[in-house]
C-alpha cells in the first residue's frame, strides 16, 4: 500500500474524530496544506453532522455543533505553547503543528540517522512515534520495510521512491507490504512529518545489522 493522499479510511475516522491523537495529526496537518483534502474532510463532516443533529436533544440550536467545529478549526489563535513559535517554525511547518514542536524547529534534538538523514522526535506518545524528518538534497533513507503503518507527510522539498514521487502536501502511506528507500530531490533538503505505529526495519545487508540498535 503506498498513497499520495489519505486512504478513505482516515479521512472518515479524522472526520468522526476516531482516530489516535498522532494520525489525526498528520490528517490536520495535510489539511492545512492542501485545500482539496480540507474540503474532502470538511464534506465527511457535515454529513456526521447533519446525522448527529438528527439524534440530538432539541435544546442544542441549530448549526451549534458546526460553529463550535468550525471556531476549533478556525485556528485565528495561536497554540498555546510553552517556548514561542518562531517565524522559522511557521514558514516550515504547517499550523497544527506548531504547538507539537514549541519554539524552533532548528533547536529540536535532531539526531543522525545515516549519512544526510536527521530525525528529531516531537512528542511523546503510548502508542505511536511521531517524529521531523531531514533528508539533505540527493540523501537517502536506508532501505527499509516497517512492522506496522507508517505515514510520511512532505512538508517541504520532494522524494522519489521507486517510481512515485513525493512532494510538499503528499502524504505517503506505507505498511509492512512496503519496502523502499526514499531519495531526496537534489534541488534541496526535503522535510517530512511521520508517524510510526512501530519501528522500522532496515532490510539492506548493512542495515540490518543497525535493526537492534535504531528507532528510526
Ligand atoms: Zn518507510
Amino acid at each position: 500500500m503506498k498513497t499520495h493522499a489519505p486512504t478513505p479510511e482516515l479521512l472518515l475516522g479524522y472526520a468522526a474524530g476516531t482516530l489516535p491523537e498522532p494520525v489525526a495529526l498528520a490528517v490536520a496537518a495535510q489539511a492545512a496544506m492542501r485545500p482539496d483534502v480540507a474540503a474532502g474532510i470538511a464534506r465527511l463532516e457535515a454529513t456526521g453532522g447533519a446525522l448527529l443533529e438528527g439524534i440530538a436533544p432539541a435544546t442544542l440550536s441549530a448549526g451549534a455543533l458546526e460553529r463550535a467545529v468550525a471556531a476549533l478549526e478556525r485556528g485565528d489563535a495561536d497554540p498555546i505553547t510553552e517556548m514561542p513559535v518562531t517565524a522559522n517554525t511557521r514558514a516550515l511547518l504547517p499550523r497544527p503543528l506548531w504547538a507539537y514542536v514549541q519554539g524552533d524547529v532548528d533547536a529540536l534534538p535532531w539526531r543522525k540517522r545515516g549519512a544526510g538523514v536527521f530525525t528529531a522526535a516531537i512528542a511523546g506518545h503510548d502508542l505511536h512515534q511521531m517524529r521531523l524528518l531531514r533528508i539533505e538534497a540527493g540523501r537517502s533513507v536506508p532501505q527499509h520495510t516497517h512492522r506496522g503503518f507508517e505515514l510520511t507527510l512532505v512538508l517541504k522539498g520532494a522524494y522519489a521512491d521507486g517510481a512515485d514521487r513525493f512532494a510538499a502536501g503528499d502524504l505517503q502511506v506505507a505498511d509492512a507490504t512496503v519496502t523502499h528507500k526514499p531519495v531526496a530531490d537534489r534541488a534541496g533538503e526535503c522535510l517530512c512529518f511521520a508517524v510510526l505505529d512501530a519501528p522500522i526495519r532496515f532490510t539492506s545487508p548493512l542495515g540490518r545489522l543497525a535493526n537492534p540498535f535504531v528507532k528510526l
